[in-house]
């Protein structure tokens, strides 16, 4: 199968920013065949699809490097409500958490990502095989994991139990190319110090299975390691081993100096989540010190709970202007830098550059089709400012994932839209009724 996509703008995000105004793309079955500008070369004018894209954009799929997907029952609830993980979070996951409610919610979040034109999502949750299935039902790709918590979680009541289930994950999705299974330890308050060591040494036997984790995400985290262990987050986790190359940090917003020294030396990764950190007011993530530092930084939505959309044309501003802010000036963290961390910076954030993030030959095809007619996006003097303050999801109309077409004008095909909301309302209307008892019956003075 071979289909030329020609009359485009082309963003290739490649190592050279390389844009083509009068571009053209060819893919042949999952991968990128030739990517060029001006006129078709004759070699590749005969495909079995051939689309006019009428100079609408095509750019890399994004890449949402940290999400918990199945939260999308939660979304809108306990807002404006301070230390809600313990209020809210962990009391209901407890309730109400099944297999068939992690799937259900990952179904929605699956589709709520795929037609804003997110094609990657690094996910971590509970019943995580669950979120696989439907990410590789849905045609998307995913780095999918199974959390550890010591907080009695919804799908294991010991640590022995969660790391079968981490076997689990990495048994079903082993000769998987779209699906990678990850281990996901909660976050250092969460696991303590001696299943860090654990998640480190059931890495070094299983190499190919990476780390997520939240880590130095907030104080009440800093509170817990220093009473505890009279340490930083960062300086308790590299004890343990945890910081082992290409392993996942999500948040990263208490870090002092020599600790994002120490990450880079580690080869930590990071996921930026602007909108979800903003929103629980816990401040701005050092995101410039750290790309100086030249770990890779990645843009991310967080749970549907803590930032509400999994759109990432949604995290580009808040991205751009917080660290504005931090920097005090307007040249921080320019608009192709933004657009750079959700595509293939954020691809390296999870240790697959070398397949997806940026438009080159050989890469598997990973493209989003955006218009740029609407009235909000002209004139367009600066493609990446266009894209990072103007352009929003509903611009995204057709995805295609390792070379096959999962939204076509604006419609998913590889998921019944009506359906996948008509049960998710069905789980949510019980969602609600097990929210309302917990309510009823909690002592909140007590929490
Ligand atoms: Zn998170």
């Amino acid at each position: 199968m071979r289909t030329l996509l020609h009359n485009a703008r082309v963003l290739t995000m490649d190592n050279e920013f390389h844009e083509h105004l009068q571009g053209w793309v060819v893919v042949e079955e999952n991968n990128i065949l030739a990517v060029g500008k001006g006129e078709v070369p004759d070699t590749h004018k005969t495909a079995d699809e051939v689309i006019d894209l009428n100079c609408d954009l095509i750019m890399p799929g994004m890449i949402n490097t940290h999400c918990h997907m199945s939260m999308t029952l939660f979304r809108g609830l306990g807002e404006d409500v301070d230390n809600r993980l313990f209020k809210y979070i962990l009391p209901l996951e407890k309730e109400a958490i099944t297999a068939d409610v992690v799937r259900v919610g990952a179904r929605l979040a699956s589709l709520e990502m795929m037609l804003g034109g997110v094609t990657t999502v690094a996910d971590m949750y509970y019943f995580e095989q669950e979120v696989g299935r439907v990410l590789d039902q849905a045609g998307m790709r995913g780095v999918v994991g199974q959390t550890l918590a010591d907080f009695d979680p919804p799908d294991h009541s010991t640590f022995d139990e969660g790391f079968a289930l981490v076997d689990d994950l990495r048994e079903e999705f082993r000769d998987n190319d779209r699906i990678t299974a990850s281990i996901a330890p909660h976050a250092p308050y969460s696991t303590g110090p001696e299943i860090m060591a654990r998640v480190a040494r059931y890495v070094a036997d299983h190499p190919e299975v990476k780390i997520q984790m939240h880590l130095a995400e907030m104080k009440t985290e800093m509170e817990w390691c220093a009473k505890h262990h009279n340490m930083r987050p960062v300086q308790l986790a590299d004890s343990t081993g945890i910081l082992r190359p290409g392993a996942i940090m999500a948040h990263c917003l208490e870090l002092n100096a020599a600790e994002i020294e120490l990450l880079a030396e580690r080869g930590i990764t990071v996921a930026h989540n602007a909108r979800s950190n903003a929103k629980a007011g816990r401040g701005i993530a050092p995101v410039a010190a750290m790309r100086e530092s030249s770990i890779p930084v990645g843009l991310a939505s967080d749970g549907p709970m803590s930032g509400n959309t999994l759109d990432i044309f949604a995290q580009f501003a808040p991205a751009s202007m917080f660290a504005k802010l931090l920097g005090k000036s307007r040249k921080c963290l320019p608009a192709r830098e933004v657009v750079l961390m959700a595509t293939l910076e954020a691809a390296k954030v999870l240790g697959l550059d070398d397949k997806v993030g940026s438009i080159e030959v050989g890469k598997c095809a990973d493209l989003i089709r955006v218009s740029l007619d609407a009235p909000r996006i002209n004139p367009i003097y600066d493609i990446y400012a266009a894209l990072v303050f103007s352009a929003c999801a509903g611009d995204v109309s057709d995805v295609m994932i390792n070379g096959k077409w999962v939204v076509r004008d604006r419609l998913s095909q590889t998921l019944e839209q009506e359906q996948v909301l008509s049960e998710f309302q069905q789980v949510a209307h019980q969602f609600k009724t097990k929210i309302i008892e917990i309510d009823a019956n909690r002592n909140w003075s007590a929490v």
